[in-house]
């Protein structure tokens, strides 16, 4: 590779020499492999993890067949034909970890609260609001079915079964799972290590009062809260001015103790600053154009052992650069089996939307349902690649294709809610 130049390789089929969104994802996707090694965590610090082993139920979940409401446990041969009503004589109670001892024979019931276990020779639960009670007698009447309102042993979970798949990124619910089988620790895949800096002179940090012509760095912020719900730890290398001693020593430094180095800023054509020459310098990264606006210029590749992403340095374009490419690629690394992502679904656009052919755009919205319930969405103000508030005033994405053109109100976008990214 020419270690100073752009590299345009992958670019010469597209039009101005850039590379499909999709293109460049399988290209980043396709150098990555998962990570060795694995920790056993408790399940309460298995949150936004990676299962590095499948986990099987070494029991039955529930454990015993049990009463799924408040009412009366009976025999389901005993109910009453359609029309008709019965009588039963309440015989004990059953409570919610303390079983009726007894038999139910027929023509009795065992009054059961929701969860206790079905005392043996019943099998049906009548809800208390469904029955009339007089003293130690209920009427029936036929409108139940033999098997109602009872949870079977195992129904959830069998003994033996594969509950959670090796790769599977854990949420709340999974840690639920876990606990309903007795788990209290899991095998998880190590955590990646991922190095964030920012480059560039006008970057000021927090703390620092504001100067003419600079500006306060909310890239690295940005970064560190879209990585917080992932597996991953960060070490922050802070703001790096547009110098290149500097520069290459803090990407020597995090390359060697990180998996992943992402940076912000200096990666434009015609950017005023060192960091693409110094990147060039280190080798193994190629500089791209990606047809996708905002975030177009785009640095990937190797340094040392870590993989490197230089994202561009307008904050929204860090933002969806990090959702389109940084996203899967950690996923992937971090060996989960697919990203838990919804890709979006289809909603009317309420206005007209400037788009050109030939990128992929991430315009930024606000999407709600109309009086015909369908969904509905229009953009949330000033479009700049710049200008941040567009993504806090705004609920969701607009993923405007690469073909298409200008978008006429009352067309269909695909939209993509915030709430649907990890
Ligand atoms: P660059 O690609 O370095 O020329 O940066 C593009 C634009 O993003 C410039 O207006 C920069 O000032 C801005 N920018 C770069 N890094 C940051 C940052 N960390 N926080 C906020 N804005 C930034
Ligand atoms: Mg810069």
């Amino acid at each position: 590779m020419d270690k100073h130049s752009p590299v345009p390789t992958c670019g010469d089929d597209f039009e101005q020499g850039t590379l499909p969104l999709d293109l460049a994802r399988d290209k980043i996707l396709a150098s990555l492999n998962p990570v060795q090694g694995s920790e056993t965590v408790d399940i309460s610090k298995a949150l936004h993890r990676v299962l590095a082993e499948s986990v099987t139920s070494p029991i039955d979940v529930p454990t015993h067949t049990n009463a799924a409401v408040d009412g009366f446990a009976i025999r389901g041969s005993d109910l009453p034909p359609p029309g008709e009503t019965r009588e039963f004589r309440i015989i004990g109670t059953a409570l919610a970890g303390l079983p009726y001892p007894g038999i139910v024979n027929p023509s009795t019931t065992v009054s059961i609260m929701t969860g206790a276990a079905m005392p043996e020779g019943a099998d049906t639960v009548l809800m208390q609001e469904h029955v009339t009670q007089d003293g130690q007698r209920i009427v029936v009447d036929g409108k139940y079915r033999q098997g109602d309102n009872v949870r079977r042993a195992g129904e959830d979970i069998r003994k033996g079964e594969t509950a959670l798949h090796q790769g599977h990124y854990l949420l709340s619910q999974d840690l639920g799972l876990l606990a309903s089988l007795g788990r209290m620790e899991v095998t998880v895949k190590r955590r990646l290590r991922i190095g964030l800096l920012s480059t560039g002179n006008e970057i000021l940090p927090l703390g620092h009062p504001p100067e003419p012509g600079k500006i306060y760095d909310s890239n690295r912020f940005s970064l560190l809260g879209a990585l917080q719900p992932l597996p991953v730890e960060t070490i922050d290398y802070g703001i790096i001015p547009d110098d290149p001693a500097q520069l290459r020593h803090t990407l020597m430094q995090a390359a060697r103790r990180c998996d992943v180095v992402i940076s912000s800023g200096g990666v434009s054509v015609g950017a005023a600053d060192y960091t693409k020459q110094v990147l060039a310098e280190l080798g193994g990264i190629e500089f791209w154009k990606v047809a996708i606006k905002p975030g177009r210029p785009l640095a990937f590749g190797r340094i040392g052992d870590a993989w490197f992403f230089g994202l561009p340095g307008n904050p929204v374009a860090v933002i969806v650069t990090h959702y389109v490419f940084v996203l899967p690629a950690l996923f992937k690394m971090s060996g989960a089996n697919a990203p838990p992502l919804i890709t979006g679904f289809p909603a009317r656009s309420l206005e007209k939307l400037r788009k050109k052919p030939g990128r992929t755009e991430f315009q930024r919205g606000t999407l709600g349902r109309g009086k015909d319930g369908h969904w509905e969405v229009k953009l949330s103000g000033k479009q700049g690649s710049g200008i941040l508030t567009s993504m806090t005033r705004a609920n969701c994405f607009l993923i405007l294709e690469h073909e298409r053109g200008p978008v006429a109100p009352g067309e269909w976008v695909q939209v993509l809610p915030f709430s649907c990214l990890p």
